[in-house]
């Protein structure tokens, strides 16, 4: 099988490479708490493996994650109160995205993925696009950006979910769907002893500064992770890859 991932390859196979205009994919994730169970690089971990499995699908290059992220918020990310989530300033996060469209573009590329693994990100990442795409104005520069998430269709969280008990995307920081796409790709990084039951948190309709630590439960993970297996991990990665894939080539018309 071909490597996709970009740190792995020599600059005269990147060269060639780019002769079939591939898309280069840059996971975007964050370094943050993830409960007890789970480790600080989950949304690099899975914003990673996610792309790898969709650039494996249609030749594309998965690029060194963004491994720092916007701003841990406590009704989304569980703030900012525990040992080793470490934030930046919405305007760091758009520059870099801005800064690294800029430089493929000045390769030649035309197809880029910011391909979203931490929710706070979202804003950010799409003002470093716009800036990029503002300044560039190469009506042949194609840019995407998501978070994974959004493609979970219906019937895949029924079968996450079978008791009908999934409450938010936000809510589920560290949670079943985490934990179980962790648990599918990197099986040795959970402590599966320690999956949290604990309830849900129950965090009012708006944000307060500073931040109250009573908006997020001890354990970090905002609602139980007790559902968590590998086989609702798998069926996620490929119901979600596959739609991604879907989407990707028609995007960009890709192979
Ligand atoms: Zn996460």
């Amino acid at each position: 099988m071909q490597n996709v991932l970009l740190s792995e390859m020599t600059w005269p196979q990147l060269k060639e490479r780019l002769t079939r205009h591939p898309v280069i994919f840059i996971p975007c994730g964050a370094t943050e708490q993830h409960g007890p169970h789970l480790p600080l690089g989950v949304d690099v971990y899975l914003s990673t493996a996610m792309a790898t499995k969709v650039a494996t699908e249609i030749g594309g290059i998965v690029a060194p994650a963004l491994a720092y992220g916007y701003k841990s918020m406590p009704r989304s990310g569980g703030g900012s109160f525990f040992p080793g989530t470490i934030n930046l300033d919405g305007s760091t996060l758009s520059h870099m995205v801005r800064d690294i469209i800029r430089e493929w573009s000045r390769h030649g590329v035309q197809k880029l993925c910011f391909f979203d693994g931490h929710f706070e990100n979202q804003w950010f990442i799409t003002e470093g696009i716009d800036l990029a795409v503002r300044e560039i104005r190469n009506p042949a520069l194609k840019v995407m950006r998501f978070e994974y998430w959004d493609f979970f269709t219906t019937q895949t969280l029924q079968q996450v979910f079978p008791s009908g008990d999934f409450s938010s995307i936000a809510l589920e920081h560290a949670a079943v769907i985490e934990t179980s796409l962790m648990l599918h790709f990197h099986p040795d990084l959970v402590r599966k002893e320690l999956i949290p039951d604990n309830p849900s948190a129950n965090p009012p309709p708006y944000d307060v500064f500073p931040a109250d630590p009573k908006f997020t439960p001890k354990s970090g993970a905002l609602i139980t992770a007790a559902g968590a297996s590998p086989l609702k991990g798998k069926i996620m990665a490929d119901q979600a890859a596959a739609d991604i894939a879907t989407a990707m080539r028609k995007t960009f018309d890709a192979s």
